[in-house]
């Protein structure tokens, strides 16, 4: 049912909530469960790669 997607964003500075490059926005508790799962392979989200790999290069 709770199917991990990697995220990439950015976590803020005042609340801790970190904001996804696709628009979302997770909250503090919940954003470890997203922030590196890499590591244990799950998928990554194609709309938070995208705007990164456009990011990157200019
Ligand atoms: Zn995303």
């Amino acid at each position: 049912m709770a199917q991990q997607v990697m995220h990439r964003g950015k976590r803020s500075w005042w609340n801790g909530d970190v904001t996804t490059l696709c628009g979302l926005l997770i909250p503090d508790d919940r954003a470890a469960s997203v922030w590196f799962p890499s590591l244990s392979g799950n998928k990554r989200c194609p709309t938070c790669e995208s705007v990164h790999r456009s990011g990157q290069r200019r």
